[in-house]
């Protein structure tokens, strides 16, 4: 057995590779920290690569006409993603796809929902712009009702992952968090030293600080900590996905403060198009089987898209939790949440368009200046991307 008996001397250890800990590694190793990061499965397999992708602007959060602080907070973040898609900022995320530049918003025509819309145009930055019905997509052509232009771009989940974590291979260990992985303490409670193992190979990390951004794996590793481990609340989904030869379509179909559905568009590895559906659909399919489920959604959807032919379509479902801190109502916070604990913080982003926020606070918290220096970590292994919920199903139904 190989053991490395000195400690590798870092400033930040981040634990957890989805969408928070690979843009914080960024952010800490590009102001000069010596970071690396861990994760146990894969980048991004927690909610990341199942998530819709889509860079929120802050309509979901001001469709009761209610300006929340969470809507402000999210209306800055979209146009730093912006302008790092277009490789005019750091990081440069010019590799990652986009599934659309814009999304579509349309209404089901009730006098609650106008409101709603009302209160939008106040507090966005990205604003939701009327379209004439030439312009609308195919897939609504036939609606009752009003299509607006939203300006929030979908992101191809996986790929945005790929294209973080191919600036830092070296930075990236795969870990065993049950078997391989053992924090040292000192008098005070702070993490002293974190011990990988890996069959024959060991690696000691004598940390600065511990960042956390292990979604719902937070609680886990706190509980490893001796933190408290109820800090985190979990909201359950279950989502929708139509495969077949369906028209793309991007956004949300609103009625009041509902988003009804939301439904993104991507390209499967067999060709096909398929469709994920979030929204209230999936709130409502918490409590049903899969196929319960799907019979609602396709009622839900044919009922808010009138142009979509399914008589060929496959249906699936998954299901995913989003991992927050916990709030006294139970409901999702208004922003990036951090907790710090001696040297551990532990951040949950609330959504995927607020990482540049939490790296940003993460990094006002550490009391110390980067040395400048970067760190390479030779002979470990490195964790892969996860693959799109789609690619992983097995079981497609049809429906009549
Ligand atoms: C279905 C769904 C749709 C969503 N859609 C959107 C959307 O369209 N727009 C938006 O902005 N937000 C959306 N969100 C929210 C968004 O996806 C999350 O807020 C965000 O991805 C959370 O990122 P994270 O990095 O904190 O956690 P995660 O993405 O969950 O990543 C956690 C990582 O930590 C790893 N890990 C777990 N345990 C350990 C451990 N013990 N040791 C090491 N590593 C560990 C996991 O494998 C994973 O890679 C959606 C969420 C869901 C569930």
């Amino acid at each position: 057995m190989s053991v490395d008996q000195n400690p590798i001397a870092l400033d930040v250890v981040v634990i957890g590779g989805g969408v928070a800990g690979l843009w914080l590694l960024d952010a800490l190793h590009r102001q000069g920290y010596r970071c690396v990061l861990l994760e146990a499965h894969q980048l991004g397999s927690g909610q990341t690569v199942a998530s819709q992708g889509i860079l929120h602007g802050g309509m979901k959060y001001t469709l009761s006409n209610l300006i929340d602080p969470g809507a402000k907070a999210v209306a800055q973040m979209p146009l730093i993603w912006r302008d790092c898609l277009a490789g005019e900022a750091e990081p440069n995320l010019s590799q990652t796809r986009l599934r659309t530049d814009f999304c579509h918003l349309w209404r089901t025509g009730s006098a609650r929902s106008r409101f709603g819309m009302t209160g939008a145009r106040m507090v966005l930055r990205v604003k939701p712009t009327e379209i004439p019905k030439s312009d609308w997509p195919e897939a609504l052509r036939d609606l009752k009702g009003q299509v607006y232009n939203l300006p929030e771009q979908v992101l191809d989940t996986a790929s945005f992952v790929a294209d973080l974590a191919s600036k830092h291979q070296k930075r990236l260990l795969k870990i065993d968090p049950e078997n391989g992985l053992d924090f040292e303490r000192d008098q005070t409670g702070n993490v002293s030293a974190i011990k990988l193992t890996d069959g024959d190979h060991s690696l000691t990390l004598a940390p600065k600080h511990v960042v956390l951004t292990a979604g719902k794996g937070n609680a886990d590793l706190r509980a490893k900590l001796e933190l408290d481990d109820q800090a985190m609340q979990i909201r359950p989904l279950h989502m929708v996905m139509v495969k077949g030869n369906l028209p793309k379509l991007n956004g949300h179909c609103t009625d009041f403060s509902q988003t009804r559905v939301t439904i993104t568009t991507a390209m499967a590895s067999d060709g096909q198009t398929v469709w994920t559906v979030g929204g209230q659909v999936s709130e409502d399919g918490v409590k049903m089987s899969p196929e319960d489920l799907v019979r609602h959604a396709k009622n839900e959807i044919m009922a808010v898209v009138p142009n979509v032919d399914f008589s060929d379509a496959t249906w699936s479902t998954y299901r995913v939790d989003r991992a927050e801190r916990k709030t006294a109502s139970g409901r999702r916070p208004e922003g990036v949440t951090l907790m710090t604990e001696g040297n551990v913080i532990t951040a949950w982003p609330t959504k995927l368009v607020l990482a540049p926020q939490l790296a940003m606070d993460v990094i006002s918290k550490l009391d110390m200046q980067p040395a400048g220096e970067s760190v390479c970590i030779e002979d470990w292994p490195r964790p892969e991307v996860a693959p799109p919920p789609w690619e992983l199903a097995q079981n497609w139904m049809t429906l009549d």
